[in-house]
């Protein structure tokens, strides 16, 4: 039996995910940013019946989910979409603006909440990438380049004459 809460979000008002802040496709039509998916309307999806099951029907944006954010933070109202996403074996949350450059109360939020609670961040802010958390997961995300010695140097110039 499924429990389900009084207050269950919905995403009723809301179109953010399928007007072009997200990269997928829907039926053969990419959706990317720039380009709002083929098929969605003024108040929603044209097609939501036959709407794919992936990405359309299995997504749900963390704000739908995840009752530890706050309701003003449904991404019609904060113009943010939040995502759980996995580098490695290491989960985090990911903030891409949508419609507008994320407003500095927001941001110093979301920074503030996720250090406080552990959780690591990345955010787009105006339109560039910011991460935030543990060394791990920095590291995951840009993992160093390799140490060039001058043996590898060697072998690599040997083998490119050879
Ligand atoms: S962004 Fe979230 S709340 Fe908005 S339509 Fe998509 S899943 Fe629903
Ligand atoms: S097919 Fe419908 S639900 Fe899927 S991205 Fe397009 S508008 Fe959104």
């Amino acid at each position: 039996m499924k429990i389900i809460p009084i207050n269950e979000r919905q995403c009723a008002g809301c179109t953010k995910c399928c007007d072009g802040w997200l990269t997928g496709v829907a039926h053969g039509h990419q959706f990317r940013p720039g380009r709002p998916c083929h098929y969605v309307g003024t108040s929603g999806c044209t097609i939501y019946e036959q709407r794919p099951e992936n990405p359309c029907v299995v997504f749900k944006c963390e704000w739908l989910t995840n009752y530890d954010l706050p309701e003003w933070f449904k991404p019609s109202e904060s113009n943010v979409i939040c995502t759980k996403r996995v580098a490695g074996d290491i989960v985090y949350l990911e903030v891409i603006e949508a419609g507008q450059q994320i407003d500095s109360s927001i941001l110093a939020w979301l920074v503030a909440w996720c250090l406080d609670h552990g959780i690591n961040l990345r955010v787009q802010v105006k339109g560039s990438l910011r991460s935030f958390g543990s060394q791990r997961f920095l590291d995951a995300l840009n993992p160093p380049a390799p140490v060039s010695t001058p043996e590898a140097d060697a072998t690599t110039q040997g083998e490119s004459n050879g």
